[in-house]
């Protein structure tokens, strides 16, 4: 059956993606099942998104209450869910204001003009540049894809939006040689997650954030797939104490109902967009906010930045002694439930045998194996993940 499908697909779908040849049907708790009924165990979490696990009960509950009673209405109008969920997202983050996207680019797009109109209202000029970073990833769009520092992904797209310099992460040096009069923000992934699994350093944060003050430069934090919990922290800023002027958060935010954010402090919103600068459709909309006040709530009920703390430790020493153990593994990195291994080599065929032994597991670039696994995951779970990942290295 799975095979059928397959071949429809294929005539079907843009081919964007070289998809493996699994057809997934339903889940539960940190277990996918494809349409044969054979169960994987889940340490992707569609792309750091399903941080409560499948079929979360409350999760449903609420989601089927509010189909229920209102999907969508204007933004032009107010509604209670995306109220309560601007509230709950300020408090979480520390942050003034929100603006809900409906993806993470999006999110990356809002940031951008919100910097560019920053600068604008300051000088009145339109040439103001950006700094963002090699090996970075901020999405798909073509603002978002301006400031993504890979060019396997940009050339052939170009001329995107001008006017971008790219810098190295944690090489404060390359930051400072590229900053003049006309830089308006500074944007990062506090980790970066595509690129690699690189977490930026405390040193680098904080030069960069006393940079960006002396300067009246505006920090950008891509907290998309490294935010909601992920590292052990909420946001994963929040354990080097530097704080954004921009932040942008999606993938876990909705746990799998589409939504972003970009957020800003009360000194930024006051200085960049205004009625009529920006507006989505669907962003925020009574179904999308939904799933952020629950998920919200169930962060807090089912202590999941705990959990995080508790099981992340024992991943990283199960993972640090295959790096120990087989020559070809070079090193672990990561922080938190946001982990990558680094082969000496490409990962795909260890990633095909993960897959048919019954564990979905995906790549961050060729040599390197992430691991962003449901934030519910226990001890147990990194033992059945190590065992089966060990029996597919080979
Ligand atoms: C996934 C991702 C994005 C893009 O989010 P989409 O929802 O796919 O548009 C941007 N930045 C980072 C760090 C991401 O991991």
């Amino acid at each position: 059956m799975m095979e059928q499908y397959i071949e429809e697909a294929e005539k079907a779908l843009l081919h964007t993606y070289n998809r493996y040849p699994i057809v997934f049907d339903r889940g539960d708790g940190v277990h996918l099942y494809d349409l044969d009924g054979k169960e994987y165990l889940d340490f992707v979490s569609g792309i750091a998104v399903f941080a409560l696990g499948y079929n979360n009960k409350a999760y449903n509950d609420a989601l089927k209450a509010q189909i229920d009673k209102l999907i969508h209405t204007s933004n032009y109008y107010y509604n209670v869910p995306a109220i309560e969920a601007a509230k709950k997202i300020k408090k979480i983050s520390g942050m003034d204001r929100v603006f809900f996207t409906n993806s993470g680019a999006e999110a990356v797009e809002g940031a951008v003009k919100a910097a560019r109109k920053y600068a604008y209202l300051k000088d009145g000029c339109t040439d103001h540049e950006i700094i963002a970073m090699n090996h970075s990833f901020h999405g798909r769009t073509m603002g978002a894809l301006s400031v993504t520092g890979n060019p396997k992904y940009r050339e052939a797209f170009e001329p995107l939006i001008g006017n971008i310099k790219f810098a190295d992460l944690n090489d404060f040096e390359s930051v400072k040689a590229l900053v003049n009069e006309k830089t308006c923000a500074i944007l990062f992934e506090t980790v970066q997650g595509e690129g690699g699994i690189y977490p930026a350093s405390k040193e680098f944060m904080e030069q960069v954030k006393a940079l960006c003050e002396e300067k009246d430069i505006l920090l950008i934090l891509d907290e998309i797939q490294c935010g909601m919990g992920r590292t052990g922290y909420m946001y994963a800023w929040q354990q080097y104490g530097v704080k954004p002027d921009i932040m942008v958060t999606a993938k876990a935010l909705g746990c799998g109902v589409p939504v972003g954010a970009f957020l800003m402090t009360e000194r930024v919103a006051a200085n960049s967009l205004t009625s009529g600068d920006h507006g989505t459709t669907y962003g925020g909309n009574p179904l999308a906010a939904a799933a952020v006040n629950i998920v919200l709530d169930l962060f807090e009920e089912n202590h999941i930045i705990e959990n995080v703390n508790a099981v992340a430790p024992y991943l990283e020493e199960k993972l640090d002694a295959l790096a120990e153990k087989y020559d070809f593994i070079e090193t672990r990195r990561g922080a938190g439930l946001m982990q990558g291994l680094v082969f000496d080599r490409p990962v795909g065929d260890v990633i095909n045998r993960a897959l048919k032994n019954g564990l979905v597991l995906i790549n961050a670039g060729t040599n390197i194996i992430r691991f962003i696994p449901p934030l519910v995951i226990t001890k147990e779970d990194v033992d059945t993940m190590t065992g089966i990942l060990e029996r597919s290295l080979v």
